[in-house]
């Protein structure tokens, strides 16, 4: 499986900086999830594949770019943008996105060939198909109804944790798999703002580290996501600090393979 976390910040001569203000993470280049950076950072090649955007909760970094990917891509779409969430989810983006005044409602409109925006709903705790891949998302504790995902490709799985502060449900749905090969986890801010982290519902690297001993699979590729770009260097630090063994940074722009 072949996952990229899309960069979100360009410098003035364009090239990708390795802050991260948006989410979105591209599997094999044709699955989406969340779209804050969708319609800005993917090649061509990805834009004419990319059919499927899971989508974690409607927090505007997770969903920036969304209504623009579709705008984009509206006359020439043969078949609909399929948005896959939770119906709490769906509803919140129907209510304060596409909803005439923000954005047109996508998910009423047609084009030449048919519907461009289909919603599909997303059970909790049960398997579902996104093109080629099988996700079973779990909710997480979050500020609003967000969702982690554990996603398979029949070979590899990879866990991601979206937005979220300290949680058992995920982690018991994580270590139910038998095997892991990545765990892409949140930590937004330092330790020194562990009271924001709290009241906004996110992980600092010492909250981190209490939410990796609850996993058990031992050996896989841990990704650090989601740092805010304003105290990236000490978070990056603290992280360092942990001695966690295969604790990284996932860089955007780089596409990893498991
Ligand atoms: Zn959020
Ligand atoms: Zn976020």
């Amino acid at each position: 499986m072949r996952i990229q976390l899309l960069p979100s910040t360009f410098d003035a001569q364009g090239v990708a900086t390795l802050e991260q203000r948006l989410t979105c993470f591209v599997i094999d280049d044709c699955v989406a999830v969340d779209a804050g950076s969708l319609a800005i950072a993917l090649t061509n090649e990805q834009r004419a594949k990319v059919k499927d955007i899971i989508v974690t909760h409607p927090h505007m970094d997770h969903i920036a770019s969304l209504p623009i990917f579709i705008d984009d891509l509206y006359p020439n779409l043969k078949e609909p943008m399929r948005v896959y969430a939770t119906q709490e989810v769906i509803d919140l983006l129907e209510r304060d996105v596409f909803n005439w005044n923000v954005y047109p409602r996508f998910s009423d409109l047609k084009n030449d060939y048919g519907p461009v925006m289909e919603y599909v709903p997303i059970p909790l705790g049960q398997p579902f198909q996104v093109a080629h891949l099988t996700v079973v998302a779990v909710a997480v504790n979050h500020i609003v109804p967000t969702v982690g995902l554990v996603v398979g490709d029949g070979k590899k799985s990879v866990a991601f944790s979206s937005d979220t502060a300290q949680t058992d449900e995920f982690w018991k749905i994580v270590n139910g798999m038998k095997e892991l090969d990545a765990l892409l986890i949140e930590a937004s801010f330092p330790d020194r703002m562990a009271r924001l982290a709290h009241v906004s519902r996110h992980l600092t690297p010492a909250s981190l580290d209490l939410e990796l001993k609850k996993l058990n699979h031992n050996g896989l590729d841990i990704m650090a996501v989601h740092l805010k770009p304003s105290y990236r260097k000490e978070i990056i630090e603290q992280l360092n600090a942990l001695k966690i063994p295969n604790l990284r940074v996932m860089e955007p722009g780089r596409v990893y393979e498991w």
